[in-house]
């Protein structure tokens, strides 16, 4: 089982970056929402946030949640600022293991892939807290400039922010490879759903005249009533 934090940047009193009537806490909170869903369709991952709601945590306490969770794996999703366009990507300047590399590679290469026509600014290392902090391989996107209006505008877009929650969850799937469950087990809720339905039964006759008499007599009182 691989345990995975997703860690939706800023939140609270910290709105983060501001621009083009968009603010990162939420753009972060929605795309770390969609990745912590889609990879629910994988087996072998078990996803914790570091929050789910607009709340402020300290860059400490979100490293504390994964270290004491003994997580894996750490993403780090924000929204750049300060004048620029597109996608990059950070992992720790200090000492990092080969797999925190590897895993930025595959992740970084996949979500360039979900987003299309984005420019590539490139897989970077930086002292962020965040990173400096988790004691697991971590990442942090910095997932297009909130003050461009062209990158705003894909940012608008519900569809866009599937897209970039899609490559982050395609780069995890292959960094640390992860199956699909099984048709059979996606559909297991609903098959639950239908083992709890219960069948109340009017009436038994020998006559199948009387049996279709009631089911119309039911039928017109609103009853959805069918002949066994
Ligand atoms: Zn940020």
């Amino acid at each position: 089982m691989m345990r995975i934090v997703l860690d939706a940047g800023h939140g609270g009193k910290d709105v983060g970056a501001v621009g083009n009537g968009l603010r990162e806490k939420d753009l972060t909170l929605t795309i770390v929402k969609h990745i912590g869903r889609m990879l629910g369709e994988y087996e072998g991952v078990e996803v914790h946030y570091t929050r789910t709601d607009d709340r402020y945590l300290s860059l400490e306490e979100r490293a504390a949640i994964a270290n004491k969770l003994k997580a894996d794996y750490f993403v780090s999703v924000h929204i750049n600022a300060g004048g620029g366009t597109g996608f990059e990507s950070y992992v720790y300047n200090g000492n990092v293991s080969a797999k925190t590399v590897a895993y930025q590679n595959v992740i970084h290469a996949e979500i360039m892939k979900a987003i299309g026509n984005v420019r590539d600014r490139g897989k970077k290392r930086a002292n962020f807290a965040v990173l400096r902090k988790t004691k697991m391989a971590a990442l942090l996107t910095e997932n297009l400039f909130i003050d461009n209006a062209s990158d705003a505008a894909k940012l608008k877009s519900e569809q866009f922010l599937l897209q970039i929650a899609h490559g982050h969850v395609q780069g995890i799937v292959k960094a640390f490879g992860l199956k699909k469950r099984a048709a059979a087990s996606q559909t297991k809720t609903a098959t639950t759903a239908k083992e709890k339905l219960y069948r109340v039964q009017v009436g038994a006759f020998a006559d199948r005249k009387n049996a279709e008499r009631l089911v119309e007599e039911l039928k017109k009182k609103g009853y959805p009533a069918i002949i066994v």
